[in-house]
Parts: C-alpha cells; structure tokens; sequence
C-alpha cells in the first residue's frame, strides 16, 4: 500500500523514483528475512538447549538412581547372605543333635553370641512340624506360641524344597515390630518335615538406612520379592507392606523381565509420577526399585527453563522493536527519497521553461534580443575559429507605424507575428536563429552562409512576406513588405558590432532605395 501510493503522490512513472521504490521494498524484505532468521535461530538455539539440558538431567538422575539401587541391592544381598549363613549353621545342628531342650539352649547361646555381628537380627526361631514354638533368640516365649497361621510355615510344609524362603512381612504378636521373614524347613531323623528355623529382620533397620537416603519429597526407595510382593518400602505406610503388585502393569512391564534399568511411570502406590531405577538380585529372588517424583526431579531445569525463556523472549522483544522501527525507517527514507526526486524533476522542468521564456520572444515566439546578441557573439567566434563565412540578415517591416496607425496596435502584432512565422521558416539550417532584434525588426544569424546565399535567403523571405498579402493601405505597395539589410564575414575579418552595423547600413540603403528589397 506504501508503495503503491509513494508512486502515485510522489514518484509517478519515473524510471529512477520505480527503481527506489523497488529498492526500498527490497531493502524491507531483506530487513524482514534478516529478523525472521534471527527470530528462528534464536528460538530453536534456545529450544534445543532447554531440552538438552532437560535430557541431561534426566540421564543425571538415572544414573543416580542406578547407583543407588545399585549399592542397596548389595546390602539387601548382605543381610540375606548373613540371614543365610545363620539358618544354615543353625540347621546343621539341629539336624545333628537334634531338637532336645538342652541341644535348643546351646544354641540359642550361640545366636546370642553372634547377634552383636548381625545388628539387623530381630529374633531366631525353631519350630516345630506343628507350628510350635521350639526356641525363640531372645530366650523366654510366651507358651503356647504358635506360628502354623502363618504363610512361611505352610510354605515349607508343603514344599519339599531346601532353599530359603523369603516371606512377607509380618507383624510380630508379642511386639507389635513389623518384620521380614528369611526361613528354612528342617526335616527330623526319619526324614519328614521336622520344622522351620526362621530369621526375622526389623522393617525398622531398613527403613532407619532408606531414611539417611536423600531421595526429595516426593521420593521412594523399595525391596521387593522378583514375584511382586513388596517387602519394605520407605517412605513407611503400613498399608503397602506385604502389597502385591505382580499384576500391575509397571510391575509387568519393567521389573518383571529386566535384570536393572530405569523407566518413568505413576506409581500404582501413591499415583505419583516418578522416575525409577531398579536392579534385581543376581542370588536371592529380590530387587531394590530407587525413584524420584518426576515433578521435583525436574524442578531446578524448568526454573532455569523458565529464566532462559524469559531472557530470550525479552531480548527478541528488543530485537523485534528495534527491526520494525529499522524496516519503518527503510520505508521512510525511501518515501522522503522519492518525494526528494520528484521535487527535483519538477525544479529542472522550471528550470527549463525559465530559461526557454528567458531566451524567447513573447510576442513572436522567435528568440529575444539576449539570446541574439550571445548567438551571434558564439557564431562570429566560430566563424573566426573555423574559418568559415557567417552572414546577418536585418529585416525592417516598412511604414509599420503607418499600419498601426491604420488598423491599430492588436492587428500590428498580428501583422508582426504573421512575419514572424515566414521568418522562424527560413532559418532552416540547425544553427540558423531567427530572432526578434527590436520593436518591428527582426534578425536572421546564417552560420556557414556565404552573401550569395544570404542574399538567396533573403530574397526569398521578402517573397514569402510579400505572399502573405497582409492588406496595407498606407504603403504603397498595398500590402504588408520588408527591407532587408544584410552583411558578412567571412574567417578572422569582422567584430559582432562591424557585423550588425554593416547589415544596419545595408537596411538603411534599402529604406532609401525604397523599401521592399534586400541590401548587401
Ligand atoms: P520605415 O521603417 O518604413 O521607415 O517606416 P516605419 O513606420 O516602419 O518606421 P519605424 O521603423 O521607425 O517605425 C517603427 C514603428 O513600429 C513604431 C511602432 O509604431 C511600430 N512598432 C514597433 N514595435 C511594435 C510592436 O511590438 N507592435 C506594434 N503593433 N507596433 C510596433
Ligand atoms: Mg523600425
Ligand atoms: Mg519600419
């Protein structure tokens, strides 16, 4: 639209004002595309950075994780080993010297021996093929204590397996402590089930150790059995100990098949979103699950996310500001330019018609005396320079005074203005002037032109003035005719003044000789 009216107002079809208008519209494309890919650049620089730094935190916090899972693991593996070693040691004995009262007191000294060394020992127990208590670490039991209700005792009793069993969490009755179970069955002389020695762990050593653990807020650390049972979670709810989740679809889809690896989901505990790492044990049926809340994880990033943005987005502010004020100065500058040219043009085109009203006779439209006298001055310079002829024609309408006098002044310059066209004809050359010299007289400048051919010139003026038939009764000739006086010069000869003043004396003769004729 700009453009569209700079060229009307100002420019119009001038080649030089299109070509600054087309200029000016380039300039602002260009200023544009300049902003576009500073605008562009900036924004995926700064795109590409947030996310990176977002990747990179999320990789820091993987790896975090793993190691932590990592080194919980081994010390879940350490106190399942200890746990281990102990059933086994104990077992042997049993097996050996079987379950008399004296053999359970030795060994109950034994445990209480060994229970300075393994601090997460909450109690050892000997149970009998019915659930009863045989012997319990810490001493005396309450009679009658029975543990047939519970999972790992019918667990042992019904599997002929050797291996340890790690149960789920149970509440002791006497105590009210949560506790893990790590359990054995032991089989009598004759090689049926004689029992279960069993290892129960506090909940509360665990939890103590998960606690010193940094994990934020909105954190969790977890052990938990391969088949989905899990064991200890901190932070404690009692709620989820003994949960089993082998059939929640996080459990299916990460921890199920994979030995350690990292994922993010929503808990199916608290309906958090974290950011886990497990690590599953190469000897026990366990693993160790470490997470963050995904939210706090991530929270330093989206501050520093947010500062970055806000910084840039203020700075393409600036740049933006500062491009469009640039492109409205572009615009500016090209719309005063235009106008500039087009004042310009129109001053020349003044300039022209002043100095052609200058040079021009208003009457005539022939050249004026100014313009006669630097034309003859230039060509009697020539001439001389050139060497070449210059020849001066002076033409005098006769009795003109008598002919306003007659018909009045308006017809007068009608008169002079016919005779002035015949002369304005007769200069045919390019260089020839036709000139109005004063009132009634009028002049023609014949560069290159030899006398003969002046005097043909002139001769053939005076016919067409005679032929124009301009009725004048006062002559006596009755019509409009002229006197002609001419001269020449021919090479270095003359002056500009001996020139006129010879083709005035030449008019003069003319006039005496009666008029309507041609003097040399
Ligand atoms: P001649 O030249 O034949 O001797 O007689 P003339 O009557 O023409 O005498 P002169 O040349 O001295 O007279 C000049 C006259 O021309 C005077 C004036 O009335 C007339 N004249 C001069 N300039 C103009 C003009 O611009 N318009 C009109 N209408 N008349 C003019
Ligand atoms: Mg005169
Ligand atoms: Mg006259």
């Amino acid at each position: 639209m700009f453009f569209q009216k700079g060229k009307k107002e100002a420019g119009g079809d001038n080649p030089q004002c299109v070509c600054k208008v087309l200029a000016a519209k380039r300039d602002t494309q260009l200023a544009a595309c300049l902003l576009l890919v500073v605008f562009v650049s900036v924004l995926a620089a700064t795109c590409w950075q947030i996310w990176s730094e977002r990747q990179r935190t999320l990789a820091e916090i993987d790896t975090n994780n793993r190691n932590l899972a990592q080194t919980l693991n081994t010390y879940a593996e350490g106190v399942l080993t200890q746990s281990s070693m102990l059933l086994l040691g104990m077992l042997e004995r049993l097996e050996a010297e079987g379950t008399s009262p004296d053999h359970l007191l030795r060994m109950q000294q034994l445990v209480n021996r060994q229970e300075h060394l393994f601090n997460q020992l909450n109690e050892l127990l000997v149970i009998d093929a019915r659930g009863k208590w045989l012997m319990s670490s810490r001493g005396r039991f309450p009679d009658g204590a029975n543990s047939a209700d519970r999972h790992f005792f019918s667990y042992h009793r019904d599997n002929p397996s050797h291996e340890i069993f790690i149960g789920a969490p149970i509440r002791c009755r006497s105590t009210g402590e949560w506790l893990l179970t790590v359990s054995r069955r032991f089989e009598d002389r004759q090689g049926h089930f004689g029992g279960v020695i069993v290892v129960a762990l506090g909940i509360e050593n665990f939890l103590r150790l998960f606690g010193k653990i940094d994990v934020g807020e909105q954190g969790s650390i977890g052990l938990a059995t391969t088949s989905g049972q899990l064991l200890v979670r901190y932070p404690f709810r009692e709620q989820d100990l003994g949960r089993d989740f082998s059939r929640s679809t996080n459990f299916l889809r990460h921890y199920s098949s994979l030995k350690s690896g990292t994922a993010s989901f929503e808990s199916g505990i608290d309906g958090t979103e974290r950011l886990y790492a497990f690590r599953s044990n190469d000897r026990y049926p366990v693993f160790t699950a470490v997470a963050r809340g995904r939210h706090e994880a991530l929270r330093a990033w989206r501050h520093q996310a947010l500062l970055t943005a806000g910084v840039v987005l203020s700075l393409l502010t600036v740049i933006a500001v500062i491009g469009w004020r640039l492109i409205l100065l572009i615009r500016l500058r090209a719309q005063t330019e235009t106008a500039l040219m087009a004042a310009r043009e129109k001053l020349v085109d003044a300039n022209q018609e002043l100095g052609r009203l200058a040079a021009q006779d208003p009457l005539t439209g022939l050249a004026n005396r100014r313009r006669f006298d630097e034309t003859l001055r230039l060509e009697v310079r020539r001439a001389a320079r050139e060497g070449t002829p210059l020849s001066l024609l002076l033409i005098d309408l006769d009795d003109f005074k008598g002919f306003n006098d007659r018909y009045g002044h308006v017809a007068g310059d009608e008169c002079l203005r016919a005779v002035s066209r015949q002369l304005a004809l007769s200069a045919k050359r390019p260089g020839d002037l036709a000139a109005r010299y004063g009132g009634e007289e009028l002049a023609i400048i014949l560069p290159s032109t030899a006398p003969e051919g002046a005097m043909r010139v002139a001769e053939q003026l005076l016919e067409c003035i005679r032929e124009l038939g301009i009725a004048h009764e006062a002559s006596h000739f009755g019509r409009v005719t002229a006197s002609i006086g001419a001269a020449s010069i021919q090479g270095r000869q003359g002056r500009t003044e001996d020139l006129v003043e010879a083709a005035d004396r030449a008019l003069y003769r003319a006039k005496a000789a009666g008029r309507n004729r041609v003097e040399c």
